[in-house]
């Protein structure tokens, strides 16, 4: 089976906005051994549109279309598909009281425009998106397949999920790929593809991708074949890839995140945790609390920009920070231990560093961070010297905190990526 993907949307078309659900689509057909021909992208033109895809529908037996699903006068993907393929648009009245009932699930009721949204092209099978107002449509045309799907990232995920995982799985004839995840937060990538050479040598590089991301570098490895070999193929990888890596991995399995790891220890050890925050501004604070549940573990943090604020909320000595600096080893410590006492927590952790673009000397460079991470055993300090502008160097000093807790939760040790040494 040959597939094309037509991404519809005018900003897609200009700096606004990138076409990531081709990607999500991608990865779908990817697992179940189905060869992608084209992708392309068209704006919100009908005419455009209904040329796009019957040039698609010549050369893919599988066709998937996102966005222009919406109530907006702009989204034509429905009157477009149905231009394609000679047929109506029939207003379907169970649609519309599917819409009505989503609306009056929050109180409101829906407007004139979202009657568009119940149109379905005759002959078509009407995909409940329960994340959204707009219905998908799979349409059979003689030996091909059309899914008609929302733009909105969220609820095309959904109905990947619910729609079209389950009707290629059908499909696919047991010949599906399989995968699994292995994340590490502050490795160097080139480590990391070092540490894997004798997995690559065992079961060829194609199998294992390295994904890099702001402090974090995921392994993901593939499997292919019937569903029993795969698995087991999967288990033998995942074994070797597991060893060569060790405690560096925090986490397996595509979503699973820092902060979720270290609220499972947290809560395994029954320890509390307080944040104190310079130049993140709140950020790591924000990853904590992003995780549900987290109110088990997390007492709060403190955003102590000025050095008044830093002495004043948590009790850090004037003539500290006028002898080393807001940055410093000494500071960072203070930091850490007058937020453990502030919040009464088992740990606190402290982060000050000079983010930029300003503000960074010889002695202390832009990207310069010290963290601290203060609890029952004492404080342990870090220096880190990140890359990149601001707004990477404060995802990067975030990201280095959750570490630094999760090595602590776990007894693990070493340096960390970026660390230096201490001085
Ligand atoms: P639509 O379904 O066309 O009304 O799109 C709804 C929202 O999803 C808009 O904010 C779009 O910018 C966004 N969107 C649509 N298509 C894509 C795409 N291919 N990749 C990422 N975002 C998209
Ligand atoms: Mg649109």
């Amino acid at each position: 089976m040959r597939a094309a993907i037509v991404a519809i949307g005018s900003e897609l078309l200009s700096t606004d906005r990138l076409d990531t659900n081709s990607l999500r689509i991608t990865e779908r057909l990817e697992r179940h051994g189905v060869e992608l021909v084209a992708k392309s992208v068209v704006g919100d033109d009908e005419a455009a549109i209904a040329r796009e895809l019957a040039r698609r529908l010549a050369e893919a037996e599988l066709l998937i279309v996102s966005g222009g699903l919406g109530p907006t006068a702009d989204d034509v993907t429905r009157e477009a598909t149905a231009a394609a393929l000679g047929r109506r648009l029939i207003d379907d009245p169970e649609v519309w009281r599917a819409i009505e009932r989503r609306f009056a699930s929050f109180g409101r009721v829906p407007s004139p425009n979202n009657r568009r949204q119940a149109l379905v092209i005759e002959g078509a099978r009407v995909l409940a998106n329960p994340r959204g107002s707009a219905p998908g449509l799979r349409i059979e045309d003689g030996p091909r397949t059309l899914f008609l799907f929302p733009g909105v990232p969220h609820e095309l995920d959904g109905m990947l999920a619910a729609d079209l995982e389950p009707w290629l799985a059908a499909r696919s004839g047991g010949s599906a790929l399989d995968y699994a995840w292995f994340k590490t937060a502050l490795r160097a990538e080139s480590e990391v593809d070092g540490q894997l050479e004798p997995a690559y040598a065992e079961f060829g590089r194609e199998r294992i991708t390295i994904l890099a991301g702001i402090g974090e570098v995921k392994v993901r490895i593939a499997a292919a074949g019937p569903e029993a070999e795969r698995r087991a193929r999967l288990e033998t990888m995942g074994a070797r890839v597991r060893a060569l890596l060790g405690a560096g991995v925090y986490g397996e399995g595509a979503e699973t995140t820092l902060e979720q790891v270290v609220g499972e220890r947290l809560i395994e050890r029954g320890w509390t945790i307080a944040v104190a925050e310079s130049c993140t501004g709140g950020l790591l604070a924000e990853r904590l609390t992003r995780q549900p549940g987290s109110s088990r573990y997390f007492a709060g943090g403190a955003v102590v920009y000025a050095n008044q604020a830093k002495s004043g909320i948590l009790g850090v000595p004037a003539a500290l920070v006028e002898e080393h600096g807001a940055v410093s080893e000494p500071v960072a410590r203070a930091m850490a231990e007058g937020c453990r006492l502030a919040f009464g927590t088992d740990l606190a952790v402290a982060i000050t560093g000079i983010a930029g673009p300003d503000g960074g000397s010889p002695e202390k460079p832009r990207g310069t961070v010290h963290e601290a991470l203060a609890g029952p055993e004492g404080t342990e300090h870090r220096r880190f010297r990140f890359p990149g502008d601001r707004e990477r160097v404060r995802a990067y000093a975030a990201q280095a905190a959750l570490e630094i807790v999760r090595r602590r939760l776990l007894g693990i040790g070493g340096a960390i990526w970026t660390e230096e040494p201490a001085r």
